[in-house]
């Protein structure tokens, strides 16, 4: 059993619970301490990081957006913190796999600080394209809030 001696906040504890055993992530506060059983099916951004962004990648072409513990959220704003989060742990691979990711659509809202400000919008969506390139490309049409 190996590890890269990732931690991060994956399990919502508020502090670091989250521990890496071979690429995948598992609750460091659940069993009973000797075997964890809570986790093992989220690739770890570190060292698993394709596996990470393909699985975030895949999420978010379903795109969807919602209301969590009164915290909106919507796929393309997923998606981009994947991407800062795998950049952050593991840039080489991070970027050898977003530079072949084709442009594609995917829900995101109109303007997000006014969601962030006023959360009850989180169903105003727009479709956006994500792009390599950071042009943040045009918006078409409505999304998952249609
Ligand atoms: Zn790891």
């Amino acid at each position: 059993m190996s590890g890269c001696q990732y931690q991060g906040y994956e399990f919502g504890a508020g502090y670091p619970d989250s521990i890496c055993i071979d690429g995948e992530l598992w609750d460091a506060d659940s069993g009973d301490g000797e075997f964890l059983t809570n986790g093992g099916d989220i690739p770890c951004p570190r060292c698993n990081t394709t596996t990470f962004l393909r699985r975030a990648l895949s999420d978010a072409k379903d795109g969807g957006c919602g209301l969590a513990n009164f915290y909106p959220h919507v796929a393309m704003l997923d998606w981009e913190a994947a991407i800062a989060k795998a950049r952050k742990e593991n840039m080489p691979a991070a970027e050898e796999f977003l530079q072949d990711v084709q442009p594609f659509k995917t829900d995101d809202w109109p303007d997000r600080d006014a969601v962030f400000a006023n959360p009850t919008l989180w169903d105003r969506t727009i479709e956006r394209e994500w792009r390599f390139d950071g042009a943040n490309g045009e918006l078409v049409g409505q999304g998952c809030g249609e």
